[in-house]
């Protein structure tokens, strides 16, 4: 069994971003074939992009605690924004407030608090990544992460024919998930291991273990809502790009860095409009 990231790690790292742009050589790992299990996990646990998806998966209140108090709010929450969605131009203002309620709770919920978690800023204390409701869509994108100002962007509605038309609260939602992904692996993730270009980086930020993990959380919300409208949604976008990715399974073992190279010759999303690479903005459909 591949140790996993440990939490705290993450959370020293959060909250040396602003600070430093090179974490600490302490959370470096080496790959090799199998790590010495008499070593020490604080110096040698992996943040690849495949033992964070598996840190996810095994740990975070979503995987330990389904019933949780937050679970319960998250899905409260959730309804709520779905009945708004009867009268969106409405309740335009209160989404603002209630997206940052959801988007913290998915955090808590998927990504142990360490998206949204309080760090020292060069202005005070922030959140590591903060969001950004813009009322209308000037972009092709509905949403978009910039690892810079650590922000997510997410515009609210679009102009047609003279008349704003909010996007529906289930596409918002799904937008800013999108960049919650792009925004844990591009802060977390190991940047030196061999497989970090196939795993993350590819297509502006969209490698394969990206729609891994997107994906886990997109079903989850499916079974925690039983929302038919989310399915939809999330399908909608995800589907034949879901379609070619999911035929390579995740690797089960962060240290195979060779195995699975040249598997990867479809996990982009051509239809998705995207900024160019590097650490630029990471749009959502
Ligand atoms: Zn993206």
């Amino acid at each position: 069994m591949a140790h996993l990231p440990i939490v705290q790690t993450l959370y020293a790292i959060a909250d040396t971003a602003f600070i430093t742009k090179n974490p600490p050589i302490l959370h470096e790992t080496t790959y090799g074939p199998e790590l010495d299990s008499s070593e020490s996990h604080t110096t040698n646990t992996p943040r690849d992009a495949i033992s964070l998806f598996q840190l996810v998966k095994t740990s975070s209140l979503a995987a330990e605690n389904p019933f949780s108090q937050k679970v319960t709010e998250f899905v409260d929450g959730y309804r709520t924004c779905q009945m708004w969605d009867l009268n969106p131009e409405e309740h335009h203002v209160k989404l603002n407030d209630k997206l940052l309620d959801l988007m913290r709770l998915i955090d808590e919920i998927f990504f142990f608090n360490t998206i949204t978690r309080g760090v020292q800023g060069p202005e005070g204390t922030r959140s590591l990544v903060t969001l950004r409701p813009i009322l209308v869509d000037q972009k092709t994108n509905s949403a978009e992460y910039d690892p810079e100002d650590q922000s997510i962007t997410v515009w609210l509605g679009v102009n047609r024919e003279g008349q704003w038309r909010r996007h529906s609260f289930e596409h918002l939602l799904h937008c800013i998930i999108h960049e919650m992904c792009h925004a844990f692996l591009e802060n977390f993730c190991d940047r030196s291991h061999p497989s970090h270009e196939l795993y993350v980086d590819i297509n502006d930020g969209h490698g394969l273990q990206f729609w891994h993990l997107l994906h886990y959380v997109l079903e989850i919300i499916l079974k925690l809502t039983g929302s038919k409208e989310w399915e939809v949604e999330y399908k909608k976008f995800l589907g034949e790009r879901w379609a070619s990715v999911s035929k390579i399974p995740p690797a089960s073992d962060y240290s195979d860095s060779d195995s699975d190279s040249d598997s990867d010759s479809d996990s982009s999303d051509s239809s998705d409009s995207e900024g160019p690479s590097g650490s630029s903005p990471k749009g959502a459909p």
